[in-house]
């Protein structure tokens, strides 16, 4: 399968990046909240509305991205996928305020994925517009402004546990993964093959035309 991963808060953890940058800033005067008080997606929707701008000082700062932590068993996840198969690529949305964010996210797949995995990186503000069989995204509704090919695969977070639908873990995402694969049945198998071929023509040594412009 095609399988799509958003970065942050699948891949990176993000939360806890926020929570220990905040601690260390703002922490002897408001601490953190803690993730059983975290309720809404946006971190702005749970702190008091004044605490708006500080909150935004915290992600928006320089090294915040590129120093995240990789969340418990992504890595080994993703190169477990990557063996057993499937196409996976990173498809990640930028904040509107995306100077650091931007170029630190490139830094963080590099750094802990490889520079070889920067050819599995999409980086857009809209992912129904990327083609997929599954997009693994804590976000609980992603939408924009297509009709999205891809089934919603909820990366479990305390804010989205209000949401139904197929919900993963790092440490459940093999029933997950394979239980979608298997309603999506014989098309899934044969765009997987497709996929493949695809992954084959981003391997090592394999440079798309357009390098170096
Ligand atoms: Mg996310």
């Amino acid at each position: 399968m095609l399988i799509l991963l958003d970065q942050d808060g699948v891949l990176a953890d993000f939360e806890r990046g926020f929570r220990d940058a905040w601690n260390l800033r703002y922490g002897d005067h408001v601490p953190a909240l803690a993730p059983s008080e975290r309720k809404s997606f946006r971190l702005t929707d749970d702190y008091s509305p004044r605490l708006a701008d500080a909150v935004r000082s915290i992600y928006e700062a320089r090294g915040f991205y590129r120093n995240l932590l990789p969340m418990h068993g992504a890595l080994k996840g993703v190169h477990v996928l990557l063996e057993e198969g499937h196409d996976v690529r990173i498809c990640t949305s930028p904040l509107t305020f995306w100077r650091n964010c931007v170029p630190e996210k490139y830094e963080w797949v590099e750094r802990h994925l490889g520079a070889e995995f920067l050819q599995r990186l999409i980086v857009t503000k809209d992912k129904t517009l990327v083609r997929g069989h599954v997009l693994v995204d804590d976000k609980p509704r992603v939408d924009g402004a297509e009709m999205p090919l891809w089934r919603h695969v909820i990366f479990d977070a305390p804010y989205n546990r209000g949401v139904h639908g197929p919900r993963m873990t790092w440490d459940n995402w093999r029933e997950m993964i394979g239980s979608v694969e298997t309603q999506l049945g014989a098309h899934a198998q044969q765009a997987s093959a497709h996929c493949r071929r695809g992954a084959a023509a981003i391997m090592p040594g394999r440079r798309s035309p357009d390098d170096g412009r």
